[in-house]
Order: C-alpha cells, then structure tokens, then sequence
C-alpha cells in the first residue's frame, strides 16, 4: 500500500518513530494508503532544517524567490490533473469542483503572493523637519501552517504562500483526513528547486504533531486554519508563549434573501452557497432566511433545484455532489439531522445515507438536506454541521433578518440578495461578520482582508493583511 512520507530537509523521508496511520477514500470507505504519524523527533529534523534554511531564504532577492514560487504556481497547473483526481480520491468531492476550485485556487494562491511580494513596501512617516520614521518588515523566521481538509491543497497554499514569499521558513501540517496533495506538493516542490528546508511538511493527528508545532519554541507565529474548538486550544498554547497567531475558525453563515432579489438567479447562487463541496465550505450559507412574501415560491424553487443535483462517485465528470469526508463526519452530520427532527424540524428534502451502486457502494454519501420550522436559538442553528443540510425559515421585516443572521456565536460570512442598494449598505454596515457578499457568494479578490469575528476567528488572511502578519514591523526613527 503507498505510503505518505514527509517532506524534510528537502527529502522525502519516513517517520522517524515508523508509525503510520490508515488514510481512507470516502467514496468506498476503503483504506487506500498511510500517513506518517509523525512526532517531536521529526518536528527536530524539520526545525533544524529550516534554522539552517532560513537565513539564506530571507537574503535571497525577492526577486529570485518569487520567481521560485511562480515556477511552483506553474508546476501545480501543470499537475492538476494528477492533484485534482488525487483530491477527489482523498476527500470525496467531485473531480471537476477539485479542478475547478482547489486546484485552481491552490495556483492562484502561489501566484498571487508570488507577485504580491514584489509590490509590498514598507511604511514611512515624516516628521517635518523634526526627522523621520521608516518601517522594516522582515520575515518572522521559522513559522507553522495547519490546515483542514475540506478544501486540502488550496488552505495548505493560501498560507504557505505568503509566509514563503515574505522570506519565512514554514513547517506546515495538512489534515491527516486528507493529506494527498500536499504529499504531491512537497514533490512538487523537489521538482522546481526550493532549496532544502525551506518548506517542510509534517504528516500526522493533532495530538501527535499539530500540538508539537505550536509548542515549539523556535516556531515564532502560527497560521491555522480549522474548527473554532481547535482554535482555542492552539490559543491557550501560543497565548503565555507570546507567539503571533491568525485563527481561521468555524461558522454558521446566513443567508438574506429579500422579496426585491433576481429570483432565478438567486435561486441558484443560493444553492450554491448551501451545498457546494458537499456543504463542507466553511463560508457556506446553511441558515437561510427569506423575506415572507416569497417563502413560498423561493422554497418550491429550491427544493426542485437541489433535488436535481447528481449524486454518485466522485472521479465521473458529470457528478455535482460528491462523498463526505469520514465516517465520524458523516455520522456527526446524520446525528444532527436526527435532532433537528427531534427539535421539531421538518425534512424538506433528503435526509438519509445514500448508497450508491457499484465500488461506491460503502462510500459516506449523505443526500442533500433541507430542513424548515426550526427557530433561531435551537442546536441545528445555532452549531456548525459542516456537511450538506441548510434550513429555511422566513422573516418579516430588515431588523429582523438582521438580528436572526447575527444571532448565533458564529461571525464568518454572510450573503444577502437584494436590489434595494440603500437596505445593501445598511445591512452591511449592521451585519456582525468578516465577510458580506451582496448578490454574490465565493466572488474572492485575493487582495480582500480573509476571515471572521466572534467565534470565527481572530486575525485576517489575503492580501498585505498576510503579508503583515507573517513579517515583523520594525521602525527605525531618525532625527535629524
Ligand atoms: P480541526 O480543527 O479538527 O483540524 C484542523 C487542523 O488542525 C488539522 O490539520 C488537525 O490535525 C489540526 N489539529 C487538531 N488538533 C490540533 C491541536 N491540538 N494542535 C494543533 N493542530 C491540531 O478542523 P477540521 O475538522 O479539519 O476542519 C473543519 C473546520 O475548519 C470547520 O470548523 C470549518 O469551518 C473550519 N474551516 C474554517 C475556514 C476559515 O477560513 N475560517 C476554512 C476552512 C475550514
């Protein structure tokens, strides 16, 4: 069976203790390779080659290292057959989301922080003719990036991406629900000649070596990205040891669809703001709400829409909703389909495992569920499921929406539909979140400031916010 080495020091390398755990294809529900367990004596082989590694990396001419990483860019749109079927296998979605979106992103990601380097200067303030400020931004030194695995590659990327570009040395961790494609990069990687050390990738649970990164004295930020619960606990660890951290967490995100929106249009963008990606997006909208006037005929119109999408195995180009990640995340999202039935909730559509025929047959494949009659404060709207169940529910007036959409501990993303532009900025202005996209859901800028409030994170991706965080500010003040 294959197994997964890290990637350290420049080489593909096996655990240093020799553990390894079972890697499964959603699909099937068959173990189909193995992850290094990876432990602190592999957390020392990595540091170790990235303090060796990191002087030089921060010397090199910006230049010359983003050069470097476009070639990385390319050589990921080069693979990204390869990458796109390896994610499908490896996390169950489907193979054309995996090429449009991940792969896609994961290139676009490299690119983006690629050029973003050469165009990041550094402030100065004078001070008339007292003298003058100007601001140093150097790379932090060795940093840790953990990623989930919902969207694999292209998390892993939109962190490593702008710690490398600003000159750091990274050790970064996939999931080890779907470590693939990172295992791909790190060849990726050999391939185009990034010097020894300064990317190294550790393979293994949380417990094993995630805890172990963010522990680690000599890795001086964290950039993480997962559930809010891991969130806290990376917090209370990096908290006392002064670290840097950005926190990339859960949410629970809601939709506003008024009477005066592009009905059709809505429809759709709707749907694929709840289920796209098997509703595993952490910006997906799964509490949707819907001025009453048109609840009616909004719910009919979403209903027939979702009950056409096509179900089966994730590696045929036609299939548009694919397995879930793991059996415990199937049955965490089966579980909470029975409480909202239990709180009263009425199944509109699906709710069920479904098997598929053929090699697809024991593969963790949950139908597309829509639920309505729940109220604002119970479990299923107020917790994050992560998987494909949404709920509807009508609203009366814009206070209301507003007060249901920010009525959860949650502050990720939030949409709303409307041609009312006055009622657009007012709701934005009062809406609790990190993102709102008015007529839109997933439009991303990578210039954008990325991420949530409240219990949805702390600190901001994209753009110069990354790049901010992963140099340190140094001013340099002269009188004259
Ligand atoms: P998770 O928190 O279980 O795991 C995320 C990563 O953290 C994994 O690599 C995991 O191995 C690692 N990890 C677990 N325990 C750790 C510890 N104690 N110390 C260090 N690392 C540890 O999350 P998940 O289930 O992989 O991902 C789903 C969650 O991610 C959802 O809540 C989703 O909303 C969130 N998410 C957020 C964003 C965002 O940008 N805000 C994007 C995608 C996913």
């Amino acid at each position: 069976m294959q197994k997964i080495e890290n990637y350290i020091n420049g080489e593909l390398i096996a655990p240093q203790a020799g553990k390894y755990i079972d890697n499964y294809e959603p699909a099937t529900g068959q173990v189909y390779s193995l992850i290094p367990e990876s432990t602190d004596d592999d957390l020392a082989l990595a540091v170790t080659a990235a303090d060796n590694a990191k002087e030089s990396w921060a010397a090199m001419s910006q230049e010359q290292r983003s050069n470097l990483l476009l070639k990385l860019a390319d050589a990921i749109d080069a693979a990204s057959d390869e990458l796109a079927k390896a994610e499908a296998i490896d996390n169950g979605k489907p193979i054309n989301f995996a090429k449009a979106v991940d792969c896609y992103r994961s290139a676009a990601n490299i690119r983006f922080f690629a050029n973003a380097a050469t165009q990041f200067a550094s402030e100065s303030h004078g001070m008339g003719m007292v003298g003058v400020n100007y601001t140093l931004r150097d790379p932090i030194g060795i940093v840790g990036c953990i990623s989930p695995w919902n969207l694999p590659l292209y998390l892993f990327t939109w962190k490593i991406a702008p710690a490398l570009a600003t000159g750091n040395c990274v050790i970064a961790k996939p999931s080890e629900i779907t470590p693939m494609t990172a295992y791909l990069f790190s060849k990726l990687c050999i391939q185009v000649g990034i010097p020894k050390g300064v990317i190294n990738i550790l393979h293994g649970t949380g417990p094993s070596i995630g805890g172990p990164i963010v522990a680690h004295p000599k890795i001086k930020a964290i950039s993480f990205t997962g559930g809010s619960a891991t969130g806290k606990l990376i917090a209370s660890v990096a908290g006392p040891a002064l670290k840097k951290t950005s926190l990339e967490l859960g949410g629970k995100n809601p939709t506003l669809v008024f009477a005066d929106c592009d009905f059709e249009e809505t429809v759709s963008e709707v749907a694929r703001a709840a289920f796209s990606n098997q509703g595993q997006i952490c910006l997906c909208g799964s509490r949707i709400y819907i001025e009453r006037s048109i609840y009616d005929k909004f719910k009919q119109a979403f209903v027939e829409k979702i009950s056409k999408l096509r179900i089966g195995d994730p590696l045929e180009e036609s299939i548009q909703h694919g397995a879930l990640v793991s059996k415990p995340h199937m049955e965490k999202v089966l579980s909470y389909i029975e409480l909202a039935k239990q709180e009263g909730g009425e199944i509109l559509l699906g709710g069920k495992r479904i098997s598929i025929e053929g090699r697809c047959k024991d593969g963790y494949f949950v139908e597309p569920t829509i639920i309505e009659n729940l109220p604002l404060d119970c479990r299923t709207n107020q917790e994050e499921i992560f998987g494909p169940v949404c709920t509807l529910q009508p609203f009366d007036s814009d206070e209301e929406a507003i007060a249901l959409a920010n009525g959860t501990e949650y502050g990720l993303a939030t949409s709303v539909w409307s041609n009312n532009l006055k009622r657009c900025h007012k709701m934005s202005q009062a809406l609790e979140f990190g993102i709102v996209w008015i007529n839109c859901w997933l439009l991303r800028d990578l210039r954008t400031p990325f991420g949530g409030v409240k219990s949805s994170g702390v600190g901001r991706e994209g753009g110069f916010e990354a790049m901010r965080f992963f140099t340190e500010p140094k001013n340099v003040c002269i009188k004259y």
